[in-house]
């Protein structure tokens, strides 16, 4: 029979039905999709005001646990069916008195969003409304607030989410730009989670055929050469896995941001560009050298792109012990920019390009010619000797305002530029890059492996290849990293 099983596939189908390939492989990869079901029963159940502060135009207070459904008899008197908004007075259960008028909605388990019972009460968003309800909730026994991320916590606890979902529910709440939102509703509906988990069971397949070589290599009717199909299969994986690592790490970067510094010499205009492209006084403009100490952050939509815009210290040589070390902060983050607009005062008599580090130019480096509202006959001074560095030249005047369209619509053109080829990068965390990369290290591992007789070797790295992916989307053994992961979140989701 084994002569018409040509395709891995096909194997792997026998060895499922027969159930005969591994008891060990079996048994752990169940072990695996069961962690994440957690009994719910016994858990307080929890509530916040998940809205934005008070005042607002509406409050929604949402109710999570097994006393959910109690709770919503005590503040309006029933439940309404699933899934319906109704309109309800909400009392005060002692006295009977009259809070709000709202709008209620159950939601019972397991079709809710943490997968438990959930209640939510649409309110008028006033300050006391609000804290009516709230203090009305906490007395109800087994209820109490929501910690932060709380709701959140429960839905990954019971599988509604894995943790690269969750991830990407955060990023969507952070999400200041439309890239960024794009990126993160992808992760949110699953772009890697469900990916890695697709890589983790052929993993668990391939591991399947070598450990059926190990537990039945009596047997006649098991084939000789299952790890062949096996390590082929690991190959295949670990070129796909390479190529989503090979993104030149712009996933991550669309969640951060491109990175501008503002560098230049004292007093060319550095800090008055920041507040022109911000148009808000983010950074301090005086007419004294060497105010700017420390390094001042911006955060821009460019054209829906994310750009964090830095304006360093004047980089120059100073005696000054806290100016100079203003100007090392400035070197070392100029130095990582993925862009560097370098200002000149365009003005100056015998004005200079500056001292220039040489590190700044391992980015992309265009010069800024400031002052143009000044002595417009004097500009294009003393910069031949750097020019060949120069990829972009701009003459403009920070103060005034003009010549400002010309750059911010070539910055913007930089950040589309840059990220328009990662509309859907895979990675998005350093935590992500940080799997995968262990995932091919152990694939490597197996596949340097002598194929006969290393079968044990081979599927101990097969094995740690998947768990390192289960890691990823939170399927096995990641207590430590829940902390850092919903810290994030706030009250009420
Ligand atoms: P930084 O040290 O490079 O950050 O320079 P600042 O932004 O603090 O500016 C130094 C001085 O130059 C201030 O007095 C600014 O008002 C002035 N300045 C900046 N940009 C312009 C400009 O485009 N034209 C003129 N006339 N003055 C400017």
């Amino acid at each position: 029979m084994l002569r018409f099983l040509t395709t891995f596939g096909d194997l792997w189908q026998l060895l499922v039905g027969a159930r005969r390939f591994s008891r060990r492989g079996w048994e752990w990869a169940n072990d695996l999709n069961d962690l994440s079901k957690v009994m719910t029963n016994d858990r307080p159940t929890i509530f916040a005001l998940s809205s934005g502060r008070p005042p607002a135009a509406v409050a929604v207070v949402r109710i999570c646990g097994p006393q959910a459904g109690r709770a919503l008899e005590k503040l309006i008197g029933r439940v309404p069916p699933p899934r319906q908004a109704a309109l309800a007075r909400v009392r005060e259960p002692a006295s009977g008195e009259v809070i709000d008028e709202a709008l209620a909605l159950w939601f019972p388990s397991p079709r809710s969003e943490t997968g438990e019972n959930m209640a939510e009460l649409q309110l008028h968003g006033g300050h006391a409304v609000v804290a009516a309800v709230l203090e009305t909730l906490s007395a109800i026994e087994g209820c109490r607030l929501a910690e932060p991320g709380e709701f959140t916590r429960r839905a990954f606890a019971n599988g509604r989410l894995d943790l690269t979902e969750v991830e990407g529910l955060a990023d969507l709440i952070a999400a200041e730009t439309p890239a960024q939102r794009r990126q993160a509703y992808r992760q949110l509906k699953g772009l890697i989670g469900d990916r890695a988990e697709a890589w983790r069971k052929q993993i668990i397949e391939a591991l399947a055929l070598v450990e059926a070589r190990i537990d039945f290599a009596d047997e006649a009717d098991v084939p000789e050469d299952l790890v062949g199909p096996a390590l082929h299969a690991a190959q295949q994986l670990r070129s796909m896995i390479a190529a989503a690592l090979a993104d030149g790490g712009r996933g991550e970067r669309l969640r951060e941001g491109i990175v501008v510094a503002i560098a230049g010499p004292p007093n060319a205009g550095k800090s008055t560009l920041l507040n022109r492209l911000a148009r808000r006084e983010a950074a301090i403009v005086s007419p004294y050298p060497g105010t700017t100490r420390d390094v001042i952050e911006v955060h821009l939509d460019l054209g829906g792109y994310p750009v964090t815009l830095l304006d360093t210290a004047g980089i120059r040589i100073s005696d000054d012990p806290v100016e100079q070390e203003g100007v090392r902060r400035a070197s070392t983050r100029a130095a990582l920019a993925d862009l560097v607009l370098w200002v000149i005062d365009g003005s100056a008599a015998g004005g200079a390009a500056g001292d220039i580090d040489e590190n700044l130019f391992k980015s992309d480096v265009w010069l800024i010619r400031n002052k143009a509202d000044l002595a417009v006959d004097r500009l294009g001074i003393n910069c031949e000797s750097a020019s060949a560095s120069w990829s972009k030249e701009f003459t403009l005047s920070a103060s005034v305002g003009t010549g400002m369209e010309g750059l911010i619509e070539a910055l913007a053109g930089y950040a589309h530029g840059y990220f328009s080829v990662t509309e859907s990068a895979l990675v998005t965390r350093a935590r992500h890059r940080q799997a995968l990369e262990e995932t091919v290290a152990a694939l490597d591992r197996a596949l340097a492996q002598d194929t006969s007789g290393n079968e044990e070797l081979i599927a101990e790295e097969l094995r740690s290849a998947a768990t390192t992916l289960g890691r990823l989307t939170g399927r096995v053994d990641v207590e430590d990293i829940l902390d850092v992961i919903f810290r994030d979140f706030c009250i009420g989701k």
